[in-house]
């Protein structure tokens, strides 16, 4: 299966992430997920998508974007 880091083998493609808006702007890896299979930082246009979610070209983190209250 291809995916955008050949040798990345710890694939997050089943994560999911919430985050609010006190986590913008949004960035993958974020900085306190050290066990993550590293990759360039990539920012996510989050808080402009219709869906308020993103999906990390790199790693496959869905990051989706909820209130601040829950
Ligand atoms: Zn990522």
């Amino acid at each position: 299966m291809a995916t955008p880091l050949g040798t990345c083998k710890k694939l997050n493609i089943k994560k999911d992430v919430r985050i609010t808006k006190a986590d913008l702007p949004l960035h993958c890896p974020p900085s306190d997920s050290v066990g993550w299979c590293s990759h360039p930082r990539v920012f996510l246009a989050i808080e402009t998508s219709k869906t308020k979610s993103s999906r990390c070209p790199y790693c496959g983190t869905k990051y989706s974007l909820v209130s601040d209250v829950q």
